[in-house]
């Protein structure tokens, strides 16, 4: 299993994110880690190899990714999947049938599928509740052959709500349970689930971390010994794991995340400020905003927001008018890339969610969500600008 170099860790963000898990190359002294583009690994005689021997278990690419990704976290220990989904798959095979698991209701649409349409048929128990509340989530734990686990993800995709780790930490932790954090919209540069007591961090690193709309990934970080030796087990006996060429975009991705961050921030507080004076502030989901009714948990929790904002523009024609109008923005699922994407959550990410659910959660057929991107502000307004005239 991958483990960090100890002394990345003396570094501050922007350094680690540039240099971390990555040493010149032994051979030539590249600097740039090669792509070992290779399944397996020439063994000096029985017993005897150089730590590697089939690349589902191990690759050089992928850990310096591991070790890159978990000094930008805090965390110890890295694993690397072929999407988020599979980094997800794989964390809930740490568990077994009959355990229980409360989660947020507003998760990612592809999260609450492997659950309910999968994970359910093998036993497993899910309970969604609001987790902006933290008694909620108390609530709803079990003690005894209890909650095994309790997952999060904050800001949530695509309303921006989000949810306090301390408390959440401290509930499942007085249960017994572990904290899971999706920290795919924040990123290590804006917040940081294991200083607030979480247990497993993950990523779809297709998003901010590789940051150029180039290639599917996931992310598992993990502090704990145990977790991270079963975590190892799991990877290499399940094999999600991406090829080498994925992991190092990604790896070359991390390399700007405090710089393209920066970014995405400053547009997206530009632009939401814009579209409240366009559509009100009760329409805007954007953290930065003062009027978003979790805004002091987002100060005290996150160092920026990013770029994602959903918009409510109260009916499905007049979404279908904005989505289609724009020339800048572009119409597609995913998010985190350097250019601007728009999508439609409720026939896009959130289709796999029933109509009366997701309604239920507010992601309305008007509804839009935005993944301002890093072009010219000035030209990405204009271009709002000309979509909801
Ligand atoms: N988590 C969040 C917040 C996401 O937005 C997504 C994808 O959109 C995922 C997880 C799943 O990641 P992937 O598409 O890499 O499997």
């Amino acid at each position: 299993m991958t483990k960090i170099f100890e002394d990345d860790l003396n570094a501050s963000f922007g350094t680690r994110a540039i240099h971390a898990g990555q040493r010149p190359d032994p051979l030539s002294g590249a600097i740039m880690t090669p792509i070992y583009q290779t399944s397996t690994y020439v063994q000096e005689g029985l017993g005897f190899n150089k730590g590697y021997e089939y690349a589902r278990g191990k690759n050089p690419t992928r850990e310096a990714l591991e070790r890159n990704v978990a000094a930008l976290e805090g965390a110890k220990y890295g694993f690397a999947f072929s999407s988020g989904m599979g980094a997800l798959d794989s964390i809930m095979k740490l568990f077994k049938a009959g355990d229980h698991f409360v989660v947020g209701e507003n998760v990612y649409g592809g999260t609450f599928r492997l659950f309910d349409k999968i994970l359910r048929n093998f036993g497993m128990e899910f309970t969604y509740v609001d987790t902006r509340d933290p008694q909620r989530i108390e609530d709803e734990l079990r003690t005894g052959r209890g909650t095994a686990a309790v997952l999060i993800e904050t800001p949530t995709n695509p309303l921006m709500r989000l949810t306090d780790i301390r408390a959440a930490a401290e509930a499942a932790h007085n249960a017994g349970a572990l904290l899971i954090v999706d920290n795919t919209f924040a990123t290590p540069y804006f917040q940081r689930p294991f200083e607030m007591g979480a247990d497993i961090v993950w990523h779809s690193t297709t998003k901010y971390l590789n940051g150029h709309s180039d290639m599917v990934g996931g992310i598992a970080l993990v502090n704990d010994d145990d977790l991270a030796t079963r975590l190892q087990f799991i990877l290499n006996a399940s094999g999600a794991v991406p090829g080498p060429m994925d992991a190092w975009l990604v790896l070359r991705g991390t390399k700007t995340l405090h710089l393209r961050m920066e970014r995405h921030d400053q547009n997206g507080r530009v632009i939401a400020k814009w579209l409240v004076d366009l559509v009100g502030d009760e329409n805007v989901f954007y953290p930065g905003l003062a009027s978003h009714p979790q805004h002091e948990i987002a100060l005290r929790q996150m160092s920026g927001f990013g770029g994602m904002i959903s918009v409510e523009t109260g009916s499905r024609e007049r979404a279908a008018q904005v989505l289609e109008r724009v020339r800048v923005f572009s119409l597609a699922e995913s998010l985190g890339g350097v250019e601007s994407l728009i999508s439609h959550p409720a026939s896009m990410t959130h289709a796999s969610v029933e109509e009366a659910r997701r309604l239920g959660l507010g992601i309305s057929e008007g509804l839009i969500r935005l993944s301002c991107g890093v072009e010219d502000v000035g030209d990405l307004i204009a271009d709002l600008d000309r979509a909801f005239a």
